[in-house]
């Protein structure tokens, strides 16, 4: 089919709109792919829609391949099914709340777990009804903290979310396994490299779970990626690997020090090293022979605040997404003046163990980093001002109350698979796949009649793509100074064919000659036919709208040539006029 761009619902804009912070943002802008409608809300234009469906189409493929069927919901649910689950009040402020005339609550679904398993329970009642895995290609609703980016993190976007139903664990595995598997399809047919990493479980709850991340700069996500073997986690799920645990007998008493003006690790570090009778044989004081402890409120979705002590060695600092990751749904709010003002038994800047854990004075929790074991030895506050003690052995002198690893991962940090060095990136989250176990189905009373005629809880995974994310993470990672590059899977036209000269003359009638014939051969073509606009303009726009091959009727016409442009290797050729079909139609096909 030709489509021309004298009629084609679109308009280039020459300058980067104010609001976009990365590329995949300006160029679907400019190019006239997506226009703002609402905060996280974006319009998807004639080019854009063409992408979202040919990207809507590959992940249909796949997931029919694998033996999934589509079903589709509705977007605005009733309250009550995520009651019954706790996400009404778990979901706190991300979820878009809504009463109809009559009062009634309702949300605007962000995942539909509840949703699924209510509708195989209303179906389904026996164990020979399964394995079945349902899905749809859906507009989810959440009202993030923080939209951004455009399509990349909306308020309203497209999601494929599927959910497997088994009776057993081992269903379960296979199930998770052919979604990877399909999931790894997916994101190979639409250009997207991407690395699958250990991920936190979040409010979804239950067990094992997986990200596909598309490595790339400005993704809001980091992971770990080891030198040496094949560990690849979210930092948010990274396990710190434990020292063992010493024996304290070796170590002296603890004493408590003056440390006057010693408020930061750096001051205390340096007063150490600059006192003789503090000194230790050969080996100065170092950041990480301190525990600092770090003071947070977590709000609750049901409006509770709780206090949180978190002990970390003094060279790391706590990584607030990987807290947000541990303590969710709770969100982190800091530890402000007031705060401390309602706990004058913490001593600001030399908070100690004595004052903290369940059992103390205070009764706020505290939790330790993995690398605080039993018999290690600490300089921590004393607290009390301008005091810190020496030799606070754990569960000797004081103990916590459990285990949170939440301080910072660094490159260079050991791998707690193998203990070589961990590399850190940057990647969008593209997928996630989750094995959620039987909570939903136990909350939900979703079971079915097994072999014996028992009722089985049933056991479940949800597996989701961000859609809508795929099309900029594609232009985010397939783009150059003068435009967007879509790879042929996904381009919302094969080619695009510029008319160089004027409508009307021979660069015209060669040029609609050529998208006549290529036409007809199947391809979609983009036919630049506007009158009174400079060929500057078009050539621009032409690597602007990022079309995989553009072909240019020019002054070579008159030489019986045209020049053909891979987009995507950046290489142009002169190609006689009557050979110009079969190199297009090759080079759209990737046979070139
Ligand atoms: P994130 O950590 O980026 O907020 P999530 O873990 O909350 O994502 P899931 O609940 O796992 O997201 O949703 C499945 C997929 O939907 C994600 O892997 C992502 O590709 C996509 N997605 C999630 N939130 C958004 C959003 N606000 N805008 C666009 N796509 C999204
Ligand atoms: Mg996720």
């Amino acid at each position: 089919m030709i489509h021309r761009l004298s009629t084609l619902f679109v308009r280039t804009l020459r300058d980067d709109p104010a609001e976009a912070e990365v590329p995949s943002h300006r160029l679907l802008v400019r190019a006239g792919y997506i226009r703002r409608a609402a905060p996280g809300g974006y319009t998807w234009l004639p080019l854009g829609m063409r992408v979202l469906q040919r990207v809507e189409a590959i992940v249909r493929e796949e997931m029919n391949a694998i033996g999934a069927q589509e079903v589709h919901f509705p977007a605005l649910l009733p309250r009550e099914p995520y009651d019954a689950s706790g996400r009404w009040t778990d979901y706190g402020p991300n979820l878009f709340r809504l009463q109809d005339r009559r009062g009634v609550d309702y949300l605007l679904g962000p995942t539909h777990e509840e949703m699924f398993t209510l509708l195989v329970k209303d179906l389904y009642s026996s164990y020979k009804d399964l394995p079945v895995w349902l899905y749809q290609i859906q507009t989810k609703y959440r009202d993030e903290a923080r939209p951004r980016a455009g399509l990349l993190r909306g308020r309203e976007f497209v999601m494929k979310d599927s959910y497997s139903f088994d009776v057993d664990d081992d269903g379960l595995q296979r199930s998770y396994d052919a979604h990877r598997a399909a999931y790894v399809r997916i994101f190979a047919r639409l250009g997207l490299e991407v690395v699958i990493v250990k991920a936190m479980s979040g409010a979804m709850g239950g067990s094992m779970s997986e990200e596909f991340l598309s490595p790339c700069e400005s993704g809001e996500d980091t992971f770990v990626r080891c030198s040496a073997c094949d560990y690849r986690a979210n930092t948010e799920a990274v396990r710190v690997g434990a020292p063992a645990a010493s024996d304290p007998a070796a170590i002296a008493a603890a004493v408590v020090h003056d440390t006057p003006g010693t408020p930061t690790i750096q001051s205390l570090v340096d007063l150490l090293n600059a006192r003789t009778e503090l000194s230790r044989a050969g080996t100065p004081w170092a950041a990480a022979d301190t525990l600092k402890n770090v003071m947070v409120m977590l709000q609750y979705p049901d409006g509770r605040r709780e206090p949180l002590a978190i002990g970390v060695p003094g060279d790391r600092d706590v990584d607030m997404k990987r807290l947000e990751a541990a303590v969710s749904p709770a969100e982190v709010a800091p530890f402000g003046d007031t705060d401390f003002a309602a706990h004058p038994g913490l001593v600001k800047g030399y908070i100690g163990p004595s004052a903290l854990g369940t059992a103390s004075s205070t009764g706020i929790r505290y939790l330790l980093d993995p690398r605080v074991v039993p018999g290690s030895a600490w300089v921590t506050g004393a607290n009390v001002q301008g005091r810190h003690v020496v030799n606070l052995v754990c569960n000797r002198d004081f103990t916590g109350d459990g285990v949170i690893d939440v301080a910072d991962v660094r490159e260079g940090d050991a791998c707690p698979m193998c203990g070589s060095p961990l590399r850190i990136e940057r990647g969008i989250e593209m997928g996630h796949v989750f094995q959620l176990g039987r909570k939903y189905a136990e909350v939900l009373g979703l079971s079915v009649l097994d072999e014996k005629g028992k009722q089985r809880v049933v056991t479940m995974g949800s597996y989701g793509v961000g859609v809508s994310r795929a099309v900029a993470a594609i232009a985010e990672t397939s783009h150059d100074a003068l435009g967007l590059r879509w790879p042929r899977n996904v381009a919302p036209m094969d080619v695009h064919v510029v008319i160089a000269g004027k409508p009307g003359d021979e660069t015209a009638t060669t040029a609609e000659a050529l998208a006549a014939e290529l036409s007809r051969a199947g391809l979609q073509v983009l036919l630049d036919d506007r009158a009174g606009v400079s060929p500057g303009v078009r050539f621009k726009d032409a690597e602007l709208l990022g079309m995989p091959v553009i072909v240019i009727a020019g002054r070579g016409v008159a030489n019986g040539v045209l020049e053909v442009r891979d987009r995507l290797t950046g290489t142009t050729t002169e190609v006689a006029i009557a050979e110009a079909p079969q190199r297009v139609l090759a080079l759209a096909r990737g046979v070139a």
